[in-house]
Order: structure tokens, then C-alpha cells, then sequence
């Protein structure tokens, strides 16, 4: 199979408790993983990005679908589909009392793992948590513990790794230092799902991307396309008196009487060009802001709300 991962027409509705009503989370998604790419599920909170990724995990039951991970359907043969994936959770749980070798051990155990076929150290290197294999879970720093989680979820030797937004409430370095982890595992052939509300996460890492919003999968396709799309800047001009007869060779939006915004594209034109432009037409510039696309624009763009 060429794809770790195919999910189909994928519906999931949470029925309706005492607390909330009923909650349709996907509305029929389609998604196809390839094998040993980093793919990232990008999309705001609330889009259905865990509940995905829990439905793959076997924590949350589908409405409707298809999901086929390592070319087992999770309806057909369960136990190898759980086999093939890691999820490395969105919280730290660890034990404190444990060490990382004693941490892994035990996991392994959960999954049966027979000791002949552990490989608890080679996966501590990989994460590089080598010297600190005998020390005590709680003496390790943040990132230490992210690794440790990392290393708990692959010592069953899964090929697919999914992590949960794995860099949340974490400082740039550390979150370098995480990049740079999750790259070396795919190097080694690890084939692996993100999910993140991070664009630059998405960017940094994934080559393929998919964004999802309300449960639909809006957008699937290689990030070099996608930032493509993202070629978009937008400056505000606040002039210096009302703005008499519309201003030939620009194209603008009117905030009031005395600003305007002009969308375009850094690929294409320079702001220097704009500025040009404006002030020709004989105004005399107060105030510049520029705004950067990010995500929001892109789902705005797409969705057209
Ligand atoms: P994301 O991970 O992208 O933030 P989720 O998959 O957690 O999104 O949530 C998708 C939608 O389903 C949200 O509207 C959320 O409120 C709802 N939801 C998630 N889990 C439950 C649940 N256990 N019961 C009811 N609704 C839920």
C-alpha cells in the first residue's frame, strides 16, 4: 500500500448528553496519508482534528466510514491496525517514580512486547534521551518529558506516529529541538500524522498538508503549494485628507474616508511600488500598517465567509 493511512467518508456526531446537545464533529472526511511522509492536520479548535486522530487510536467510536491504517481497516482487524500506530498525547502524563528505561519497559509490557524484541535504549538514543535513561521521570526538563512521551508511544515499534499538537505551550527552542526529533524519526522511515494550530509547525516540517475546518476537510495538498497560496500581504494607509476621485492604477478597498487597504502579492509587486503609487495620486502617506496572511486568511480565502 502507498498510503499508511486512508480514512473515507469518515463521520463522526457525539449524541447528546445531559450537558450538551448532540454534535456532528465530521461530516464525511476524506483523507490519504502516503507512506513516510511527515503529513501535517492543520486547523482551528473545535475543526475535529482529535477526534480524528482518536477514532484512529480505537478511544472514540466513528458514526460512519472507512479507516484503513498499514492496510488494515480498523473495523476488520483492529488489533493490527492499533499495532501499527503510536499517539504521542497532547498532555504530559508521566511517571514520576519511574525512570525513562523503566517508563518504557512497562509500556512495552501493555503492548505485550516479548523482552527479546524490546528495544527500550535504541529508542531513547533516537529521542536522545540516552544519559538520561536511569535518571527519575520528574528531574527531567519539558522537552525531556515530550521526548519521553515520544519514546513511550513507539516502543511497540509502530510505523505510523501521530502526535497531538505536539508542540503546544512550548518555547522556540524547545520546539526546535522537538522539530528537529520528529525529523530524524521519519528519516528512519517512521511515517508521521501532526496535528497543529502552528502554520510555521506545519511549515517547518510537513510536506503535505491538510486543513480542516467544521469538520470537512477544506484543502489536502503539498506545502510548497499551499504556502503558495499564502503569496498574499495587505497594506492599510491612513492619508492625509479625504480621498476625492478614486486612485487610477491601484487596486483597493475604502476603510473610510482618509484609509484604504491594498492586497497583493510579494511574489509580484513590492510594497516600495505601492507606496509609489499612492503618493503620485497626490496624497501624502500618515500612517502604514502591513499585515501578513496567515491561516485565518487562508480558511477565509477557501471557505469565503
Ligand atoms: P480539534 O481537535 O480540532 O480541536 P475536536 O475533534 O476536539 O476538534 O472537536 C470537534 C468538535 O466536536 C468540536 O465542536 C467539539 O466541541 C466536539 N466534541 C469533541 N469531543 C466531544 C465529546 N466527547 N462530546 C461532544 N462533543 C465533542
Amino acid at each position: 500500500m502507498k498510503n499508511a493511512i486512508e480514512i473515507r467518508d469518515l463521520k463522526k456526531t457525539y449524541k447528546k448528553s445531559k450537558r450538551s446537545p448532540a454534535k456532528v464533529a465530521l461530516k464525511g472526511v476524506d483523507l490519504d496519508i502516503p507512506r513516510g511522509s511527515i503529513f501535517g492536520l492543520l486547523g482551528p479548535n473545535g475543526a475535529g482534528k482529535s477526534t480524528i486522530i482518536n477514532i484512529m487510536a480505537g478511544l472514540t467510536v466513528k458514526s460512519s466510514g472507512t479507516v484503513n491504517i498499514n492496510g488494515y481497516d480498523i473495523d476488520v482487524n483492529e488489533r493490527n491496525a492499533k499495532a501499527s500506530i503510536g499517539v504521542v498525547p497532547q498532555e504530559i502524563n508521566y511517571d514520576p517514580y519511574f525512570t525513562p528505561l523503566e517508563s518504557l519497559e512497562l509500556q512495552a509490557g501493555l503492548y505485550g512486547v516479548p523482552k527479546c524484541e524490546r528495544r527500550s535504549k535504541e529508542i531513547l538514543e533516537m529521542v536522545g534521551l540516552s544519559d538520561q535513561m536511569n535518571a527519575y521521570a520528574r528531574s527531567l526538563s519539558g522537552g525531556m518529558k515530550r521526548r519521553l512521551l515520544m519514546a513511550k508511544a513507539m516502543v511497540h515499534n509502530p510505523p505510523i506516529l501521530v502526535l497531538d499538537e505536539p508542540t503546544a505551550g512550548v518555547d522556540i527552542e524547545l520546539r526546535r529541538q522537538l522539530w528537529d526529533n520528529v525529523k530524524l524519526l521519519n528519516e528512519q522511515g517512521v511515517t508521521i500524522l501532526l496535528t497543529t494550530h502552528y502554520l510555521e509547525e506545519a511549515q517547518e516540517l510537513c510536506e503535505r498538508i491538510a486543513i480542516i475546518n467544521h469538520g470537512a476537510v477544506i484543502v489536502c495538498e503539498d506545502k510548497d503549494k499551499l504556502i503558495g497560496r499564502l503569496d498574499s500581504k495587505e497594506i492599510i494607509f491612513k492619508l492625509d485628507r479625504d480621498i476625492a476621485s478614486p486612485i487610477e492604477t491601484l487596486s483597493y478597498n475604502v476603510i473610510d474616508k482618509r484609509s484604504i487597504s491594498v492586497s497583493y502579492s510579494p511574489n509580484e509587486q513590492n510594497a516600495g511600488d505601492i507606496i509609489g503609487v499612492v503618493q503620485d495620486a497626490g496624497y501624502r502617506i500618515i500612517d502604514i500598517t502591513t499585515k501578513q496572511s496567515d491561516l485565518e486568511d487562508i480558511f477565509l480565502q477557501m471557505t469565503g465567509k
